[in-house]
Formats: C-alpha cells, structure tokens, sequence
C-alpha cells in the first residue's frame, strides 16, 4: 500500500521534530496506585456492550510544553491504516487547538498542564468474504480483540516512556494480552493478566502497563469468554487462550494444547533460551487460520470446525508465528524500527526472516512428534523444490530484492513475474544447511547458525551478518552463494548442494493437473488501485497471459467487449473460462490501447524426486537432528 496521503517536506520536518514533551501519572482509579508518583501515559479503554460498533479511548497526560503530537503506528507488515477510522477525536480542555498535520497525526497546542485526549474507533464493516484475519480488531457480544495499533495513538517524543493501560469491559469478560500487570510479587498474575479487577458501573476494570510505545503496540488485547490453559517450560510461564463462537465444536483440547507445549519446549531447545518472561498464544474461532507474531504474544485464526477434526490442524500456522519470535522480533531486520507512522521501508532480509521460519517451523514440529502434512523431510524438499523451480522468479530475481518488495509495494512489482520471500528462503536455507553439515563434517549445521544470530541479535541482520553467522559456524566460505543467490540473481545448481548428503534430484516436466484435470493457466489475477479500475497482474511470463502480449499493470478496460471494474468480477469470469475457449482483453496502458485474444490452455509444472543414498550427514538431516 503506497500513502494516499502526500506529505509536504515542511510537515515532515514537523512530525520527525522530538515533541518535548512530560507526563505524570494522571490518578489511576484502579487497583492500588503506584506508591510513588512517576512519569506516565495513562490510556483507557472502554468496550460497552449496548453498542458493539467500536470502543471509546481516553489518553490522560500532563505536558510540560504547549504542543504536542499523537500518531497511530503503522504496523510494518500488516498496515491496516486505522487512522481512517478515528471519530470523534475532542481535547480537554476545550480551548486547546487541534490539527491533523498528517493523516496519521494529530497535533494539540494548549496550555501545559493536565489534558484528556478522548476519540472513538468506529470498526469497518466485517469483511467479506468471511472469516476475518486473525490480527484484525472486532467485537461481538462474547467477546473480541482490542488494542495495539488498531486502538491506541502514541506521543510523538516520548516513546521511551512508559505507559499504563486500564480496560473497561463488559463484567463477564476475562483479557488475555501480552502487556504487563502493574502488580508486582505474589500479587501479579502470569501471562500478563491483571488479578487486580474492580466493577465499575456494571463494568470491569483491568489495569496494565507496557514498558513503552513499542510494546503497547505489540499487545493485541484478546477480550471476551476465554477457555485458558497454563503451562511452564524451562521456567517461564505459557498460556494457551481460546476464545470460542457461540456455537463452537467441541475439540481435543489436550492434544491441542499439549501440542503447543510440545513446540515450545523444541523451540527453547533450540535456541537455549526465552526472549520473553512470559508468552500468551491467542486463538480465535472464526478467523482464518494465519497469524501474526508478536514480541510475547501471538494471535491466530483457530476454527474449533477444523480443530475438531484434527486438534493439530493450525499447529505449522503456530509454529511459524512461535518462530518469528526469535527470527524477526529479536534476530530483527536491520530495516525494522521500533514504532512508526510512516510505512515500513523496504526489508532486504526478509527471505532469511521468513524462509528459515518456516524451515523450522516444519523441523520443529517433526522434533516435537507432532504430525504434519508431509511424511517426511524429503518429501517436503520434493514439494519445495518443485514449487521453486517451477516458478522462473526465483532465478531472475535475487533473494533481497524479492524480499524488498515482500511490504507495502504494489502487486506487479516484479514485473511479469510473482514471488515471495518465504519459498525462496527456505529453499536457499536448506542449502545452506548442506553446505554447513559438509564443511563441518556434520558437527555443525543450521541451528548453531540460528543460536550464534541469537546471541548476537543486538546487532541488526543483515544479508552480512547473516553471511558472517554462516561462515562463523562452517569455518568456510559462503561469498559465491550469497553473491549468487542472495544480493544478485542465478540459478540454483540445486544437484551441487544435495550431493554433499548424498542425494540428487530427478525433476520431470508434465501438464499440470487439478483434482485429476489438466488444470487451466489462470496464473493471472486482478487488483483494484483505489481508482476505480482494475489492473492486471501477470504472475508468470511463460503464462498465456503474457504470452498474448499482456502485462502487470494494465489496466482492464474490457474483456469480450463487456467492462470489468472490479477484482471479484474479473475473478467470476476468468473461473468460468473453458479449456480452448478464446477471451478477447482490452487494456489500457500509458503509451495507449491494447487489445489481444488469449486461448485458454493448460500448462507444465516440475515434480521433483529426490534420489541418491544420504551420507551420515544426510541420514542426520532426514532425521532432523542439528
Ligand atoms: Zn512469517
């Protein structure tokens, strides 16, 4: 998503400018008070159950200065842009002025002193179709998810500070959450739950704090009728928290979460220790099942349906968000700031960030004993390895510059070509787990790499320090492959890495086949800009699409002489398409028109087997041992 909103350079200079601002704890009306008086922000929340279209905010605060600036952050991946749906934003007092200097920010010039910010999040309407993401604020009357960027403004100049967080919510509803309780000693709960909670009007009260802005933002607060589950592991307390629809199916919650334990403890395993005191994994009915991992907390789509089928069905999803706690919250991109307003700039290693996530996710969970998908790990490179050489991107781009377009960059940012950091990573991971197990005559191997990255995580990745981890570990030179594979594009000599185990591939080209069908080339989709058009992205250059002429970004004027203006209209049409029918486009481009005709037809995909008999070394990392 690319701003909408145009700054000026004088308003940037503005914004950037440190606000000096100080502020006192305004009377906490909960718990005990804090027995000293200590600079805070002090947030309130309130959920009312008569009206479940939003939650009101109130911010107390005393300033020292006469102006001061309050901005909603921009989550780095996922910016879901919730200045849009601020109302009703007031001051107190009523003299102080107030500008939007930025649409993501609010500035307030009154005398320093005590002031009360107050607004109100109205929700958008629940898209469609259903179910929702799981990081996505909603609110039903059992219960919903508040907080983070999606509910809170910080103050400009004063990240550092630390704030507290009082939750006023309809009285039957518990909190999950990974901010802090203000308790200390026996009194504090584990998992970060307030056992102070005090009724007020019908109401109850539940107080928090955050070290920071930055980790206010990073607490999603789950509300509403929670199932919860404990459990300790290497010391540090866990809590499984399942928030249920009301008509929810009934599931194996031990499996559930004794599998979720069973990954926490693989996971400490490998990397020696916690980043955390503490962890809450969030599960929600209802909501599909991706994740989005957070610095002690975690939310993720759940769907007791699913889960009543299978009680692991969203274990690889809870694996991959677990992971990024270590591999992108603490081992963090270079790129990544603590908290912004601004868009995220461009991530170069983001294919280490999420490819080596999900090589261990999958290890992880085959350490743990709990099932996955595929049998074994050689049936899982089969499976990567087709789908990546299957795909010409990953040797016409470099792993950095696909994961420089992994955020915020329009689709078609590749051109005619789709890629994403995650395969690529993986794929480029595996290999160098080979070349590290090789070098070291199987001593060593990818998880030394992943320990040493931990370890030295208070310096910025990079695709150098990576680099330098590697060669630390393997005591060997890794230059040519990240010359050739990670800072520029190449080939993979894929035969070159498996035989130092042992193996080497077979890959056969075939007509690619659906539910025993050959399956049509529909590697083609549609986006809507905000303009009231769509634009075409063309996902691979071999596809009929491109073939007929076609490109990413045309704009579609029409399609068989009929105008199409939306993505569900052209995906409605492109799904009824037939083997060999013709389907006449009209695009629109800078340079002018054009019109083509494109046969429908099917396409070739690779399979790959993977042959050979493995050395010790690749008889150890079948078995997945470091
Ligand atoms: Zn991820």
């Amino acid at each position: 998503m690319k701003g909408r909103f145009k700054r000026t350079a004088s308003q940037r200079h503005l914004i950037g400018m440190k606000t000096q601002v100080a502020v006192l704890c305004a009377l906490v009306a909960v718990a005990k008070p804090p027995p000293a008086v200590k600079p805070m922000i002090d947030y309130h929340l309130r959920v009312d159950s008569t009206d479940l279209s939003g939650w009101d905010v109130e911010i107390r605060l005393r300033t020292v200065t006469d102006t001061f600036r309050l901005a909603m952050a921009a989550h780095p991946e996922y910016d879901d842009r919730y200045f849009r749906h601020v109302t009703g934003f007031s001051v107190t007092p009523s003299s102080a002025l107030v500008t939007r200097v930025d649409s993501s920010v609010w500035q307030v010039i009154t005398p320093r002193g005590e002031v009360r910010v107050r607004y109100r999040i109205v929700l958008p309407p629940s898209p469609s179709p259903s179910p929702r993401s799981s990081w996505r604020p909603f609110l039903t009357p059992t219960g919903g998810l508040v907080g983070g960027p999606h509910a809170f403004m910080y103050l400009l100049g004063a990240e550092q500070m630390p704030v507290t967080v009082t939750l006023e919510l309809p009285a039957s509803w518990d909190v999950a959450t990974g901010l802090a309780s203000p308790l200390s000693g026996t009194e504090r709960g584990s998992g970060g739950e307030a056992l102070s909670a005090e009724r007020r009007g019908g109401q109850r009260v539940r107080a928090f704090t955050a070290a920071n802005a930055a980790a206010l933002m990073d607490s999603p607060i789950l509300v509403g009728h929670l199932r919860q589950w404990r459990f300790v592991e290497s010391g540090v307390p866990h809590r499984v928290v399942y928030w249920p629809l009301p008509n929810a199916t009934p599931f194996d919650t031990t499996a559930f979460v004794s599998g979720i334990q069973r990954l926490v403890r693989q996971a400490l395993a490998l990397f020696g220790r916690a980043p955390y005191r503490e962890y809450t994994f969030m599960f929600e009915d209802g909501a599909f099942s991706g994740g989005l991992e957070h610095r002690n907390s975690v939310t993720l789509g759940a769907q007791s349906a699913e889960l009543g089928r299978d009680p692991y069905a969203v274990m690889r999803e809870t694996a991959h968000e677990f992971v990024h706690t270590w591999n992108l919250m603490t081992i963090r991109p270079a790129e990544y700031r603590d908290i912004d307003y601004r868009t995220q700039p461009p991530v170069s290693s983001l294919w280490f960030s999420e490819g080596l996530t999900i090589f261990y996710a999958d290890l992880l969970l085959r350490r743990a004993g709990v099932p996955v998908s595929d049998s074994t790990r050689v049936v899982h490179l089969e499976r990567q390895l087709a789908r990546f050489l299957g795909n010409p991107a990953y040797e016409r781009f470099s792993a950095e510059s696909i994961s420089r377009v992994a955020y915020n960059a329009e689709p078609g940012a590749l051109g005619d070509y789709s890629a994403g950091p995650h395969l690529h990573g993986e794929v480029l991971g595996t290999m160098l787990d080979f070349v590290i197990r090789d070098a070291s005559r199987g001593e060593r191997s990818m998880d030394d790499v992943m320990r040493l990255l931990y370890a030295r995580a208070a310096q910025p990745l990079t695709g150098q320090t990576i680099e330098q981890a590697v060669e630390t570990v393997c005591g060997c030179d890794v230059t040519a492959f990240f010359d050739t594979h990670v800072r520029r594009e190449g080939a993979l000599d894929y035969d070159r890495y498996l035989g130092l185990m042992g193996f080497r591939a077979r890959v056969t080209w075939a007509p690619a086949v659906y539910n025993g069908e050959p399956e049509r080339d529909l590697r083609i989709f549609g986006w809507e800009p905000g303009d009231g058009g769509v634009r075409l992205t063309i996902l691979h250059p071999g596809s009929i699409w491109a073939r007929a002429g076609l490109h990413s970004r045309d704009r579609l004027v029409t399609m068989d002489g009929t105008p199409v203006t939306t993505w569900p209209e052209l995906r409605v049409r492109l799904q009824r398409l037939r083997m060999g029918d013709s389907v006449r486009f009209d695009v629109q481009r800078p340079e002018g028109r054009f019109s083509t005709t494109v046969v429908v037809s099917g396409f070739e995909r690779p399979a790959v087997r993977i042959e050979g008999t493995p050395n010790n070394m690749g008889q150890a990392w079948i078995n997945g041992r470091d």
